[in-house]
Protein backbone atom coordinates (compact mmCIF):
# COMPACT_ATOMS: atom_id res chain seq x y z
CA UNK A 1 0.00 0.00 0.00
CA UNK A 2 1.36 3.21 -0.86
CA UNK A 3 2.33 5.70 2.18
CA UNK A 4 -0.49 8.37 1.83
CA UNK A 5 -2.78 5.57 1.87
CA UNK A 6 -2.40 5.41 5.87
CA UNK A 7 -1.28 8.73 6.64
CA UNK A 8 -4.50 10.88 7.70
CA UNK A 9 -5.78 13.72 7.01
CA UNK A 10 -5.18 12.82 3.17
CA UNK A 11 -3.81 15.09 0.51
CA UNK A 12 -6.01 16.89 -0.99
CA UNK A 13 -4.72 15.12 -4.34
CA UNK A 14 -5.14 11.20 -3.36
CA UNK A 15 -7.02 8.51 -5.43
CA UNK A 16 -10.69 9.29 -4.71
CA UNK A 17 -13.46 6.71 -3.65
CA UNK A 18 -16.81 5.99 -5.00
CA UNK A 19 -19.90 5.60 -2.89
CA UNK A 20 -23.29 3.77 -4.77
CA UNK A 21 -26.51 4.31 -2.32
CA UNK A 22 -28.65 1.37 -2.84
CA UNK A 23 -31.84 2.60 -0.73
CA UNK A 24 -33.57 -1.12 -0.88
CA UNK A 25 -34.83 -3.15 1.58
CA UNK A 26 -37.04 -5.97 2.09
CA UNK A 27 -37.73 -4.84 5.49
CA UNK A 28 -37.51 -1.60 7.48
CA UNK A 29 -35.60 -2.48 11.11
CA UNK A 30 -36.97 -0.29 13.56
CA UNK A 31 -33.65 1.41 14.68
CA UNK A 32 -32.88 2.47 11.59
CA UNK A 33 -33.31 5.94 9.92
CA UNK A 34 -31.08 5.47 7.03
CA UNK A 35 -32.23 6.55 3.45
CA UNK A 36 -34.03 3.08 2.58
CA UNK A 37 -37.68 1.49 1.43
CA UNK A 38 -39.09 -1.01 1.83
CA UNK A 39 -41.21 -3.11 -1.04
CA UNK A 40 -39.59 -1.31 -4.12
CA UNK A 41 -37.92 -4.34 -5.58
CA UNK A 42 -40.04 -3.33 -8.82
CA UNK A 43 -37.80 -0.28 -9.68
CA UNK A 44 -34.75 -2.10 -9.41
CA UNK A 45 -34.43 -1.70 -13.62
CA UNK A 46 -35.02 1.98 -13.37
CA UNK A 47 -32.74 2.42 -10.55
CA UNK A 48 -30.00 1.09 -12.35
CA UNK A 49 -30.42 2.69 -15.54
CA UNK A 50 -30.29 5.92 -13.36
CA UNK A 51 -27.20 4.84 -11.80
CA UNK A 52 -25.28 3.78 -14.84
CA UNK A 53 -26.17 7.67 -16.44
CA UNK A 54 -25.34 9.39 -13.49
CA UNK A 55 -21.80 7.61 -13.68
CA UNK A 56 -21.97 9.07 -16.97
CA UNK A 57 -22.76 12.48 -15.84
CA UNK A 58 -20.07 12.60 -13.09
CA UNK A 59 -17.36 11.40 -14.82
CA UNK A 60 -17.55 14.07 -17.49
CA UNK A 61 -16.35 16.16 -14.72
CA UNK A 62 -14.64 13.47 -12.32
CA UNK A 63 -13.36 11.16 -14.79
CA UNK A 64 -9.26 11.86 -14.89
CA UNK A 65 -9.30 10.99 -11.02
CA UNK A 66 -7.90 7.51 -9.68
CA UNK A 67 -10.62 5.62 -7.97
CA UNK A 68 -8.96 3.60 -5.31
CA UNK A 69 -12.59 1.84 -3.64
CA UNK A 70 -15.28 1.32 -4.60
CA UNK A 71 -18.61 1.04 -2.14
CA UNK A 72 -22.37 -0.13 -2.11
CA UNK A 73 -24.13 0.62 0.48
CA UNK A 74 -27.96 0.53 2.03
CA UNK A 75 -30.13 -0.13 2.11
CA UNK A 76 -29.18 -4.03 1.06
CA UNK A 77 -27.07 -3.87 -2.07
CA UNK A 78 -27.82 -7.63 -1.87
CA UNK A 79 -31.36 -7.26 -2.36
CA UNK A 80 -30.29 -6.04 -6.31
CA UNK A 81 -30.22 -8.95 -8.39
CA UNK A 82 -26.29 -9.58 -10.08
CA UNK A 83 -27.40 -8.30 -13.49
CA UNK A 84 -27.86 -4.87 -12.00
CA UNK A 85 -24.58 -5.44 -10.45
CA UNK A 86 -22.43 -6.29 -13.52
CA UNK A 87 -24.01 -3.39 -15.30
CA UNK A 88 -22.62 -1.05 -12.46
CA UNK A 89 -19.27 -2.50 -12.20
CA UNK A 90 -19.44 -2.42 -16.07
CA UNK A 91 -20.47 0.89 -16.49
CA UNK A 92 -17.65 2.17 -13.87
CA UNK A 93 -14.73 0.19 -15.49
CA UNK A 94 -15.45 2.11 -18.90
CA UNK A 95 -16.17 5.76 -17.38
CA UNK A 96 -12.94 5.63 -14.35
CA UNK A 97 -9.69 4.63 -13.79
CA UNK A 98 -10.12 2.04 -11.47
CA UNK A 99 -7.07 0.86 -10.09
CA UNK A 100 -5.88 -2.68 -10.66
CA UNK A 101 -6.02 -3.88 -6.71
CA UNK A 102 -9.33 -1.47 -5.86
CA UNK A 103 -11.34 -2.18 -2.92
CA UNK A 104 -14.80 -2.83 -4.42
CA UNK A 105 -17.15 -3.82 -1.16
CA UNK A 106 -20.72 -4.54 -0.83
CA UNK A 107 -23.02 -4.37 2.02
CA UNK A 108 -24.97 -7.26 2.14
CA UNK A 109 -28.04 -8.85 5.05
CA UNK A 110 -27.38 -12.70 5.36
CA UNK A 111 -30.22 -13.77 4.29
CA UNK A 112 -29.24 -12.47 0.68
CA UNK A 113 -26.01 -14.89 0.46
CA UNK A 114 -26.81 -17.50 -2.18
CA UNK A 115 -24.06 -19.39 -3.87
CA UNK A 116 -24.81 -18.46 -7.18
CA UNK A 117 -25.27 -15.12 -6.66
CA UNK A 118 -22.22 -14.59 -4.45
CA UNK A 119 -20.72 -15.81 -7.54
CA UNK A 120 -21.62 -13.90 -10.28
CA UNK A 121 -21.01 -10.69 -7.99
CA UNK A 122 -17.56 -11.57 -7.11
CA UNK A 123 -17.02 -12.42 -11.08
CA UNK A 124 -18.72 -8.82 -11.81
CA UNK A 125 -15.27 -7.61 -9.82
CA UNK A 126 -17.07 -7.10 -6.31
CA UNK A 127 -14.17 -8.53 -4.11
CA UNK A 128 -15.31 -7.50 -0.17
CA UNK A 129 -18.99 -8.20 1.28
CA UNK A 130 -19.16 -6.25 4.63
CA UNK A 131 -22.30 -8.38 6.05
CA UNK A 132 -24.75 -7.54 8.44
CA UNK A 133 -24.94 -10.52 11.03
CA UNK A 134 -25.90 -7.94 13.91
CA UNK A 135 -25.91 -10.40 16.71
CA UNK A 136 -25.72 -14.69 16.76
CA UNK A 137 -28.30 -14.14 19.54
CA UNK A 138 -32.26 -14.91 18.82
CA UNK A 139 -34.24 -12.72 21.65
CA UNK A 140 -31.41 -10.01 19.88
CA UNK A 141 -32.05 -10.66 16.47
CA UNK A 142 -35.82 -9.92 17.34
CA UNK A 143 -35.37 -7.56 19.50
CA UNK A 144 -33.85 -5.84 16.18
CA UNK A 145 -36.61 -6.24 14.28
CA UNK A 146 -34.08 -8.29 11.70
CA UNK A 147 -35.22 -10.88 9.21
CA UNK A 148 -32.90 -13.43 9.53
CA UNK A 149 -31.85 -16.61 12.10
CA UNK A 150 -28.39 -17.11 13.68
CA UNK A 151 -27.89 -20.10 11.68
CA UNK A 152 -28.47 -17.86 8.05
CA UNK A 153 -25.07 -15.49 8.38
CA UNK A 154 -23.09 -19.28 9.20
CA UNK A 155 -24.40 -20.90 5.91
CA UNK A 156 -23.58 -17.38 4.09
CA UNK A 157 -20.01 -17.14 5.25
CA UNK A 158 -19.16 -20.32 3.77
CA UNK A 159 -21.08 -19.62 0.83
CA UNK A 160 -19.09 -16.66 0.41
CA UNK A 161 -15.54 -18.32 1.10
CA UNK A 162 -16.76 -21.01 -1.32
CA UNK A 163 -17.39 -18.44 -4.05
CA UNK A 164 -13.94 -16.70 -3.95
CA UNK A 165 -14.38 -13.89 -1.18
CA UNK A 166 -11.09 -13.88 0.89
CA UNK A 167 -12.27 -10.62 2.02
CA UNK A 168 -15.00 -10.44 4.68
CA UNK A 169 -16.16 -8.35 6.85
CA UNK A 170 -18.80 -8.52 9.76
CA UNK A 171 -21.08 -5.90 11.17
CA UNK A 172 -22.21 -6.31 14.97
CA UNK A 173 -24.50 -4.00 17.03
CA UNK A 174 -24.15 -3.81 20.94
CA UNK A 175 -25.98 -2.13 23.40
CA UNK A 176 -29.91 -3.29 21.87
CA UNK A 177 -32.55 -3.61 24.25
CA UNK A 178 -32.49 -6.55 27.05
CA UNK A 179 -28.85 -7.61 25.81
CA UNK A 180 -26.72 -8.61 28.58
CA UNK A 181 -22.69 -9.39 28.86
CA UNK A 182 -22.82 -13.01 28.52
CA UNK A 183 -25.11 -12.21 24.99
CA UNK A 184 -22.23 -9.99 23.99
CA UNK A 185 -19.89 -12.27 24.99
CA UNK A 186 -21.02 -15.16 22.75
CA UNK A 187 -21.22 -12.23 19.94
CA UNK A 188 -17.49 -11.47 20.47
CA UNK A 189 -16.53 -15.18 20.55
CA UNK A 190 -18.54 -16.03 17.46
CA UNK A 191 -16.60 -13.26 15.34
CA UNK A 192 -13.55 -14.19 16.91
CA UNK A 193 -14.17 -18.39 15.93
CA UNK A 194 -15.37 -17.00 12.54
CA UNK A 195 -12.47 -15.00 12.07
CA UNK A 196 -13.19 -12.89 9.26
CA UNK A 197 -10.91 -10.27 7.71
CA UNK A 198 -12.58 -7.26 9.30
CA UNK A 199 -15.06 -6.66 11.73
CA UNK A 200 -17.58 -3.42 12.82
CA UNK A 201 -19.01 -3.31 16.06
CA UNK A 202 -21.01 -0.16 16.68
CA UNK A 203 -23.23 0.38 19.81
CA UNK A 204 -27.21 0.73 19.54
CA UNK A 205 -27.94 4.46 18.65
CA UNK A 206 -31.77 5.25 19.40
CA UNK A 207 -32.07 7.45 16.41
CA UNK A 208 -35.27 9.78 16.49
CA UNK A 209 -38.52 9.16 14.40
CA UNK A 210 -37.59 5.92 14.71
CA UNK A 211 -39.96 3.23 15.92
CA UNK A 212 -37.17 2.32 18.31
CA UNK A 213 -37.65 5.83 19.61
CA UNK A 214 -41.53 5.98 19.77
CA UNK A 215 -40.59 2.34 21.82
CA UNK A 216 -38.57 3.87 24.28
CA UNK A 217 -40.98 6.85 25.03
CA UNK A 218 -43.66 4.94 25.32
CA UNK A 219 -41.95 2.73 27.63
CA UNK A 220 -42.47 -0.24 25.73
CA UNK A 221 -38.76 -0.71 25.18
CA UNK A 222 -35.80 -0.03 27.78
CA UNK A 223 -32.68 0.65 26.39
CA UNK A 224 -29.30 -0.64 27.68
CA UNK A 225 -27.82 2.04 30.12
CA UNK A 226 -24.76 4.12 29.45
CA UNK A 227 -22.96 2.06 32.13
CA UNK A 228 -23.59 -1.50 29.95
CA UNK A 229 -22.33 -0.12 27.30
CA UNK A 230 -19.05 1.23 28.26
CA UNK A 231 -18.28 -2.18 29.72
CA UNK A 232 -19.53 -4.09 26.98
CA UNK A 233 -16.96 -1.94 24.54
CA UNK A 234 -14.26 -2.07 27.19
CA UNK A 235 -14.93 -5.74 26.98
CA UNK A 236 -14.71 -5.80 23.22
CA UNK A 237 -11.44 -3.81 23.47
CA UNK A 238 -9.65 -6.48 25.69
CA UNK A 239 -11.01 -9.58 24.09
CA UNK A 240 -9.81 -7.96 20.21
CA UNK A 241 -6.57 -6.95 21.47
CA UNK A 242 -5.92 -10.30 23.31
CA UNK A 243 -6.62 -11.74 19.66
CA UNK A 244 -3.99 -9.77 18.21
CA UNK A 245 -6.68 -7.50 15.79
CA UNK A 246 -5.92 -4.60 14.89
CA UNK A 247 -8.38 -1.70 16.60
CA UNK A 248 -7.41 1.10 13.98
CA UNK A 249 -10.98 3.12 14.56
CA UNK A 250 -13.33 3.57 17.44
CA UNK A 251 -15.55 0.92 16.14
CA UNK A 252 -13.46 -0.99 13.67
CA UNK A 253 -11.33 -3.92 14.29
CA UNK A 254 -8.86 -5.56 10.92
CA UNK A 255 -7.21 -8.87 11.40
CA UNK A 256 -3.77 -7.09 9.98
CA UNK A 257 -3.00 -3.61 9.02
CA UNK A 258 -3.62 -4.56 5.45
CA UNK A 259 -7.18 -5.79 5.64
CA UNK A 260 -8.15 -2.43 7.20
CA UNK A 261 -11.26 -0.86 5.28
CA UNK A 262 -9.90 0.93 2.32
CA UNK A 263 -13.04 2.76 1.31
CA UNK A 264 -14.04 4.19 5.17
CA UNK A 265 -10.42 4.84 5.29
CA UNK A 266 -11.07 8.11 3.02
CA UNK A 267 -13.60 9.20 4.82
CA UNK A 268 -11.67 9.41 8.42
CA UNK A 269 -9.01 10.89 6.21
CA UNK A 270 -11.09 13.49 5.29
CA UNK A 271 -10.50 12.48 1.43
CA UNK A 272 -12.88 12.66 -1.30
CA UNK A 273 -15.42 10.77 -2.87
CA UNK A 274 -17.79 10.41 -5.27
CA UNK A 275 -21.33 9.46 -4.22
CA UNK A 276 -24.21 8.05 -6.46
CA UNK A 277 -27.59 7.29 -5.79
CA UNK A 278 -30.56 8.09 -4.06
CA UNK A 279 -29.68 10.31 -0.95
CA UNK A 280 -26.18 9.37 -1.11
CA UNK A 281 -23.49 12.49 0.19
CA UNK A 282 -20.35 13.34 -1.34
CA UNK A 283 -17.47 15.24 -1.10
CA UNK A 284 -15.55 16.42 -4.15
CA UNK A 285 -13.58 19.70 -5.23
CA UNK A 286 -13.59 21.11 -1.93
CA UNK A 287 -17.57 20.52 -1.51
CA UNK A 288 -19.79 18.59 0.38
CA UNK A 289 -23.03 17.72 -0.85
CA UNK A 290 -25.89 14.67 -1.18
CA UNK A 291 -28.32 14.00 -3.85
CA UNK A 292 -32.25 13.30 -4.03
CA UNK A 293 -33.85 11.71 -1.15
CA UNK A 294 -36.41 10.06 -3.19
CA UNK A 295 -35.66 6.83 -5.51
CA UNK A 296 -38.56 8.61 -7.88
CA UNK A 297 -37.31 11.98 -8.17
CA UNK A 298 -33.74 10.51 -8.11
CA UNK A 299 -34.27 8.64 -11.01
CA UNK A 300 -36.46 11.40 -12.83
CA UNK A 301 -33.91 13.89 -12.56
CA UNK A 302 -31.08 11.80 -13.26
CA UNK A 303 -33.32 11.10 -17.01
CA UNK A 304 -33.57 14.59 -17.48
CA UNK A 305 -29.60 14.39 -18.13
CA UNK A 306 -29.48 16.67 -14.73
CA UNK A 307 -27.10 15.86 -11.67
CA UNK A 308 -28.98 15.13 -8.87
CA UNK A 309 -28.13 16.50 -6.52
CA UNK A 310 -30.20 18.43 -3.65
CA UNK A 311 -27.92 20.70 -2.19
CA UNK A 312 -24.17 21.40 -1.88
CA UNK A 313 -21.85 23.39 0.10
CA UNK A 314 -18.17 24.63 -0.01
CA UNK A 315 -16.30 23.74 2.27
CA UNK A 316 -14.32 26.80 4.10
CA UNK A 317 -10.67 26.11 5.65
CA UNK A 318 -12.13 26.33 9.05
CA UNK A 319 -14.58 23.77 8.45
CA UNK A 320 -11.85 21.15 6.65
CA UNK A 321 -9.18 21.70 8.97
CA UNK A 322 -12.22 21.02 12.21
CA UNK A 323 -13.82 17.72 9.55
CA UNK A 324 -9.91 16.64 9.50
CA UNK A 325 -9.53 16.59 13.24
CA UNK A 326 -12.89 15.07 14.23
CA UNK A 327 -12.69 12.35 11.54
CA UNK A 328 -9.04 11.63 11.79
CA UNK A 329 -8.83 11.17 16.17
CA UNK A 330 -11.14 8.59 14.95
CA UNK A 331 -8.29 6.75 13.72
CA UNK A 332 -7.08 4.99 17.14
CA UNK A 333 -4.21 3.42 15.79
CA UNK A 334 -2.62 6.29 13.98
CA UNK A 335 -4.33 9.35 14.56
CA UNK A 336 -3.83 12.54 12.82
CA UNK A 337 -0.19 13.00 11.88
CA UNK A 338 0.92 16.76 12.13
CA UNK A 339 2.80 16.66 9.03
CA UNK A 340 0.21 15.39 6.49
CA UNK A 341 -2.06 18.51 8.26
CA UNK A 342 -0.02 21.41 7.76
CA UNK A 343 0.51 19.65 4.35
CA UNK A 344 -3.10 19.78 3.86
CA UNK A 345 -4.37 22.64 5.42
CA UNK A 346 -1.39 25.18 5.58
CA UNK A 347 -1.15 25.69 8.63
CA UNK A 348 0.84 23.71 11.71
CA UNK A 349 -1.90 21.72 13.74
CA UNK A 350 -0.42 23.74 17.33
CA UNK A 351 -0.85 27.08 15.73
CA UNK A 352 -4.64 26.32 15.73
CA UNK A 353 -5.04 23.72 18.31
CA UNK A 354 -1.89 24.29 20.81
CA UNK A 355 -4.24 25.48 23.47
CA UNK A 356 -7.11 22.49 23.04
CA UNK A 357 -4.42 20.16 22.54
CA UNK A 358 -2.15 21.22 25.63
CA UNK A 359 -5.33 20.46 27.69
CA UNK A 360 -6.92 17.64 26.25
CA UNK A 361 -3.11 15.89 26.98
CA UNK A 362 -2.85 17.52 30.87
CA UNK A 363 -6.25 15.41 31.65
CA UNK A 364 -4.55 12.36 29.53
CA UNK A 365 -7.40 12.32 26.63
CA UNK A 366 -4.66 12.84 23.67
CA UNK A 367 -1.38 11.84 23.06
CA UNK A 368 1.08 11.85 20.71
CA UNK A 369 2.99 9.42 19.06
CA UNK A 370 5.82 10.51 17.08
CA UNK A 371 4.29 12.98 14.74
CA UNK A 372 0.19 12.00 15.59
CA UNK A 373 -2.00 12.89 17.68
CA UNK A 374 -3.85 10.32 19.01
CA UNK A 375 -6.86 9.47 21.50
CA UNK A 376 -5.81 7.40 24.53
CA UNK A 377 -7.30 4.40 26.17
CA UNK A 378 -9.16 6.85 28.55
CA UNK A 379 -9.97 9.39 25.54
CA UNK A 380 -11.22 6.58 23.39
CA UNK A 381 -14.59 6.08 25.61
CA UNK A 382 -15.45 9.66 25.39
CA UNK A 383 -14.10 10.26 21.85
CA UNK A 384 -17.21 11.94 20.97
CA UNK A 385 -16.49 14.62 23.33
CA UNK A 386 -12.92 14.48 22.62
CA UNK A 387 -14.08 15.47 18.86
CA UNK A 388 -15.98 18.15 20.01
CA UNK A 389 -12.97 20.54 21.07
CA UNK A 390 -11.81 20.52 17.90
CA UNK A 391 -15.06 21.97 16.55
CA UNK A 392 -15.14 26.17 14.88
CA UNK A 393 -11.13 26.42 15.05
CA UNK A 394 -9.60 30.29 14.97
CA UNK A 395 -7.49 30.70 11.94
CA UNK A 396 -4.56 32.98 12.81
S1 LIG B 1 -31.32 -3.73 6.66
FE1 LIG B 1 -29.95 -2.04 7.28
S2 LIG B 1 -30.45 -0.35 5.92
FE2 LIG B 1 -32.15 -1.84 5.78
S3 LIG B 1 -33.64 -1.13 7.24
FE3 LIG B 1 -32.38 -2.62 8.32
S4 LIG B 1 -30.74 -1.39 9.27
FE4 LIG B 1 -31.73 -0.08 7.74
Amino acid sequence: MEPYAVIAPAPSNAPIGIYIHVPYCSRICPYCDFNVYARLQSQFPDYVDAILNEIDLVAGQQGHREVATVFLGGGTPSLLPSWGHERIMDRLSRRFSIAADAEISMEANPEGLEADYLREIRSAGINRLSIGVQTQQAHGLKVLGRAHKPETPIRGIAAAREAGFDNLSLDFIFGWPGQTLDDWERDLDFILETNPEHASMYSLIIEPNTPYQTAVNRGILVPVDDDMVSEMYEMTLERMATAGWDHYEISNWARAPELRSRHNLIYWRNAEYIALGPGAHGHLSGHRFHNLLLPERYIDAVSRGELPVAESEEIDPATAIAETMMLGLRLTADGVSSLAFERRHGYRMTDIYGETIAYLREIGMLEWNEDSLRLTRAGLLIANEVAERFLDPVLP
